[in-house]
């Protein structure tokens, strides 16, 4: 009905006494009349406080301010070629006896110093001197970040490199295909390994090599790794949904509770819920035993078109999928197996046939280098050559070929109707929890596009 009325005055830091005042308002014991709900100001108990408040000494006081609109604070990023001089020149600072230091400093020149795209960001007073140097970057080992950092002090420089923990926050995104996945996350400003994660997540439905269509749209929550509130480097996918060719296809990242003495549900030779994995909204897992791509995605792939097989079709009806890739790219197996022939094949060229379960074999052919031999075992995923044009080829591509007991089917049709993993039945209550919660995030970042795009 009423808020209690604060008025705090704040008077200049340099006078000695600061007054503070405030109404403070009565608790229970009033009572009212009926009707008149809001009581009187006047009957309401006042008190004025008023304190002396030490100042510091004014010297200091004027230090500080001196301090405070003098400090200058600047970054800028390393380049492979930089030398200290022109790091320093990049970001305003002017100061030969802290170029001195950093120039001989063992730890700036391990962890600064030619790191192409390091951030570096420095504290300088009015004369350009140097009072703090300071860089951040991610490590391999999960959830670190390190932090060199280089202080004045008053009998000269000191470095130092720490290694402390990054936060995790999750952000929200979406985009419209165009052109490519990549322009389009671009567009949204989503690094590449989250595209290539959202390529890979959807791989057992979508294939992005063939597939994408322009108007196809995606969102998705992904986590972003800080240190010192900074980005570091993007995380792991959270959820996503993909909408290709009009059809909805939603993931999100699961892991199972784990349950001691259980067993786990091993398939083909995996147990991607041990670990945590992708599965559907509707609790189903995402892995399949085939993938749909015998090559990851990448942005070196992805601007590769469809090519023809001029050769081939014209001596006999071409029986596979040809992805247009640069020689060397790398060459994975879609499902676990063995190699039943690795060699050369006529227009094949150097050509790999892995065999799989119940009669299924996949053809590798054209490839410029072979990695396997006959007779060894493959999982899904792993690398047996890279893209070439030998055989009959007119540019270098990846000739791809799925068979059932020898017949020639789609790909992608295979991997689709490829069996999907459910999440265990003890953990079914978590992930109904955890789905409802990600239907809420993908509705959200889903209403990004429509903010940005008008
Ligand atoms: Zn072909």
């Amino acid at each position: 009905m009423f808020a209690p009325a604060i008025r705090i005055a704040r008077l200049s830091p340099l006078q000695l006494t600061a007054v503070v005042a405030a109404v403070l308002l009565g608790g229970g014991g009033a009572t009212y009349a009926v009707g008149n709900l809001a009581p009187d100001a006047s009957d309401l108990p006042v008190r004025t406080v008023v304190e002396a408040i030490a100042p510091l000494p004014i010297s200091s006081q004027i230090d500080l301010i001196e301090a405070q609109s003098l400090r200058l604070y600047r970054s800028d990023v390393m380049r492979s070629s930089d030398t200290v001089d022109s790091m320093l020149k990049r970001v305003g600072v002017f100061d030969p006896q802290a170029a001195d230091f950093l120039r001989s400093d063992a730890l700036v020149r391990q962890t600064l110093l030619g790191r192409n795209g390091r951030n570096v960001s420095v504290e300088a007073d009015d004369d350009n001197t140097l009072l703090k140097l300071s860089a951040r970057w991610s490590l391999d080992e999960e959830g670190m970040f390190k932090r060199l950092t280089v202080v004045r002090t008053a009998t000269g420089f000191r470095s130092q490199v720490e290694a402390l923990p990054m936060t995790a926050s999750s952000r929200l995104a979406s985009g419209t295909i165009q052109s490519s996945l990549f322009a389009a996350t671009d567009a949204a400003r989503i690094p590449d390994s989250i595209a290539i994660q959202l390529a890979e997540i959807f791989s057992g439905d979508i294939d992005f090599h063939r597939a994408l269509r322009k108007g196809d749209r995606f969102s998705v929550v992904y986590e972003t790794l800080e240190g010192d509130g900074e980005p570091m480097r993007a995380g792991r996918v959270l959820s996503a949904e993909f909408v290709n060719a009009g059809k909805q296809y939603q993931a999100m990242w699961f892991q199972e509770p784990v349950a001691h003495g259980a067993p786990v549900a091993a398939t083909m030779g995996q147990s991607p819920s041990a670990k945590g994995g992708y599965y559907t909204l509707a609790g189903e897992s995402l892995r399949r035993a085939f993938l749909a791509s015998p090559m990851e995605f990448s942005r070196v792939t992805s601007g590769f078109k469809m090519r023809m097989h001029p050769i081939l079709q014209t001596l006999r009806a071409h029986q596979g999928v040809d992805y247009g890739a640069p020689t060397g790219t790398p060459v994975r197996t879609v499902a676990d197996g063995v190699v039943e022939f690795a060699g050369v094949q006529n227009g094949f060229g150097n050509v790999v046939h892995v065999k799989h379960r119940n009669g299924n074999t996949t053809v590798y052919a054209h490839l410029s280098r072979i990695g396997v031999r006959r007779g060894q075992s493959v999982n899904q995923g792993q690398h047996i050559g890279a893209v070439g044009q030998t055989g009959w080829a007119t540019g270098p591509h990846l000739h791809f070929e799925f068979r059932v007991n020898g017949v020639h089917r789609d790909p992608l049709t295979l991997a689709r109707q490829s069996e999907s993993i459910p999440v265990a039945p003890s953990a079914k209550k978590a992930f109904a929890n955890a789905a409802t919660m990600v239907r809420t995030q993908l509705a959200a970042a889903s209403q990004i596009l429509a903010t940005t795009t008008q």
